[in-house]
């Protein structure tokens, strides 16, 4: 049985008073299911300290474990700070840094080296699921982006259509299905099917507790990657109820 998860990805919004988003979260009750928040790298640590059942994630790492690159942050930093996972290859990093397949596959095993579960990112543009491109877009983005090796414990798959990211547009339920069916046979294919059921797919892009409990019951679909509605308490936990009820 996959457990299903509520990931929050607070972007680059967050100074001290944000925590006190988090202390609310503590009391919804979330029996049965992970709830995971990325918090910003400069919170993690006091994330952490108040966090409760909450896991807390960074938002990227670098691929190396230190050295001479200025601004960035390693994976053994972010597991040092007390997190758990981290996000890697969001369309916002891989559109805003130019990261490649190859870049998110080299954060993966960095993440992985480190011990944090990769919350690996793929998904189509709107000019890619025009063009009918959107399944072999996610094809070569889940062949580029995870390392071999993968397992139900070090990597969950976010779906997320670049399209539907913070613009309050969704993909139809069926559309949905059809992604988390194709990413599910296509890490059967390559990890074998006891691996493959064991890795947790998550749907992003816009997901509102007006929306989540449908999406919840589509095929495949293990939980969300939540960015706008996670920044307030109110919102992430009418999502995670949601989750918890599906
Ligand atoms: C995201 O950035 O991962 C995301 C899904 O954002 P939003 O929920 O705001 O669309």
């Amino acid at each position: 049985m996959r457990l299903k998860l509520a990931a929050g990805n607070w972007k680059m919004n967050g100074t001290t008073a944000a925590l006190s988003e988090l202390t609310q979260l503590r009391s919804i009750d979330a029996t049965g299911i992970d709830v995971t928040i990325a918090t910003p790298a400069t919170l993690i640590h006091r994330a952490v300290a108040i966090a409760g059942g909450v896991q807390i994630a960074g938002q990227d790492c670098h691929a190396n474990v230190s050295g001479a690159h200025t601004g960035d942050t390693s994976a053994d930093m972010l597991a040092d700070a007390g997190a758990t996972a981290v996000i890697l290859g969001h369309s916002e990093r891989r559109a805003d840094y130019g990261e490649t397949d190859a870049d998110v596959a080299a954060k993966t095993n960095a993440a992985w080296g480190a011990e944090l579960t990769a919350i690996v990112c793929v998904g189509e543009t709107l000019d890619e699921r025009e063009t009918g491109a959107t399944l072999s877009v996610v094809a070569t983005q889940l062949t580029g982006s995870v390392p071999d090796g993968a397992s139900g414990e070090t990597l969950v798959i976010a779906y997320e259509p670049v399209w539907a990211i913070g613009t309050g547009k969704v993909p139809t339920l069926e559309q949905i299905a059809e992604v988390h069916d194709f990413i599910r046979a296509e890490l059967t294919n390559r990890f074998g099917a006891e691996t493959a059921d064991a890795i947790r797919l998550l749907y992003g892009g816009s997901v509102k507790p007006s929306n989540a409990t449908e999406i919840f019951a589509t095929s495949n679909v293990d939980g969300a990657l939540v960015g706008g509605a996670s920044l307030k308490a109110d919102d992430f936990s009418g999502i995670i109820s949601a989750l918890a009820a599906a």
